[in-house]
């Protein structure tokens, strides 16, 4: 069996974080399976769908490296509906039902009131041929709904929530058309499933009681349902499901300076039974990508465990792979000197300030004496070999300074700062000329 899986985003909004693993979950199961994995955009609902955020989505796949073998839109498919919604409309699968929003409130709230469950009571069902043409008469146009089987019982074994079973019995009838002809999203996924050839559904368990009903109209429509792998949702490092996450999209991610090797890392190992690896490259992640490790629980996402996971993997990165990205002048050498010190790319900029210069540092009086000597040193040293190593064994032994007064003063008259890069990598960069003019200056 060759897999095929589909991302399928409604585009009325950003693909948010909870979007983006369930993309990524989809890639990597086809990914791992040498199948195909898919785009499949959601815009039945012309009215709250936009072309910008059609846009987003392709583009937010792309940054993720998460491209699509291929892409369709519910909206150029209404035909296969129609064709679909008809064949189930003769087989009495689908029916019209003419009941206005309100007296189907009214009627939930009765069974409510008596503590039984607000099932539909299947009304329209029991409308003679008469009654119904009165009503066409009367300009009421039906919605549909899909009958469900009460007698075949509902059951799969969901690749991460293992056996499940639901009674159609104690389940509404559900909508699939308006009565202005549009469409819920319930049976074209069914039939754009079946006719994409889709074998794993990977989604958030928010659409586990819409699988129930699906199964049925994959039944109906005379196909094998595909597998089903419903995600536990993501929460919020506060330990619930968050708005924040729902605004976390790739535009912010890259504005943080993190890199989508990092999203990919932490997102494939979120919720599993194994760790979070700060991989930079997709291939081990995918070959250990298994459904089965997942757990039920809901999967914190933590916004400092990502940046974590992304100075890991900026760490890694070669400087071709992020040349483009970096400071007109900075060379291999200078990406290797630096890169170990960055959280993220962007910081590149700063430390390669620091190497140019000017750098502005105050050193302390008693170290003035020191400096001046380190100036001195500086201007005899092979330039080409290892300079930080001769300037510090050479002024150990001149000054009997040894550790942090040996060390700190020298970093600090040349860089400007406390903290940074392996000096031993960034003298060189700096080198001879500025180097001596700025120890030169502390003194
Ligand atoms: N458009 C649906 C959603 O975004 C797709 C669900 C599915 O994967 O079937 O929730």
């Amino acid at each position: 069996m060759t897999v095929v899986t589909r991302f399928a985003p409604s585009p009325t909004g950003r693909l948010h974080i909870g979007n983006i693993r369930t993309a990524l979950h989809n890639w990597m199961w086809a990914k791992k399976a040498g199948g195909t994995f898919l785009l499949r955009i959601d815009d039945t609902d012309a009215e709250r769908s936009r072309e910008e955020y059609v846009e987003s989505i392709r583009a937010d796949l792309d940054w993720l490296g998460l491209t699509p073998a291929g892409e369709a839109r519910q909206s150029a498919r209404f035909g296969l509906y129609e064709t679909r919604f008809a064949e189930l409309v003769a087989a009495g699968r689908v029916y019209p039902a003419y009941e206005t929003q309100q007296e189907l409130e009214l009627r939930r709230k009765v069974l409510l009131g008596r503590g039984l469950p607000p099932v539909y009571d299947r009304a329209a069902l029991k409308l003679s041929e008469a009654e119904r043409a009165t009503l066409e008469a009367d300009g009421v146009r039906p919605h549909w709904r899909f009958r469900l089987d009460h007698a075949a019982a509902i059951e799969w074994t969901d690749l991460i929530r293992g056996p499940q079973k639901f009674d159609p019995g104690t389940m509404s009838d559900p909508v699939v058309r308006r009565a202005d002809g549009s469409w819920l999203y319930l049976l074209p996924s069914v039939i754009d499933d079946i006719d994409m050839g889709i074998t794993h559904v990977v989604r958030g368990e928010d659409h586990v009681s819409n699988t129930a009903a699906q199964l049925q109209m994959f039944a109906a429509l005379g196909a094998e349902p595909p597998a089903f792998a419903h995600e536990a949702l993501l929460t919020g490092s506060e330990g619930k499901l968050s708005k924040r996450l729902g605004s976390l999209g790739a535009d912010h991610f890259r504005e943080a300076g993190i890199e989508p090797q990092a999203i990919v890392a932490l997102l494939a190992r979120l919720g599993t039974s194994d760790p979070v690896e700060p991989l930079a490259d997709a291939a081990p992640l995918i070959a250990s990508f298994d459904f089965a490790r997942f757990g039920r629980a809901p999967a914190r996402f933590d916004e400092a465990e990502l940046a974590q996971v992304n100075a890991r993997i900026v760490h890694q990165l070669g400087f071709e792979a992020v040349a483009e990205r970096l400071p007109a002048g900075m060379d291999a050498a200078g990406w290797d000197a630096i890169r170990p010190n960055l959280s993220s790319i962007a910081e590149a900029a700063d430390w390669w300030q620091v190497v140019e210069g000017p750098v502005v540092a105050a050193a302390d009086v008693e170290d003035a004496e020191f400096l001046r000597a380190a100036a001195d040193v500086a201007a005899t040293l092979d330039w080409a070999g290892d300079p930080w190593h001769a300037l510090t064994s050479a002024l150990k032994e001149s000054t009997g300074r040894k550790g942090k007064a040996l060390f700190l003063p020298l970093r600090r008259a040349l860089t400007g700062r406390d903290h940074g890069p392996d000096m031993a990598a960034l003298l060189p960069l700096i080198g001879r000329e500025r180097a001596i003019e700025r120890l030169a200056r502390g003194g």
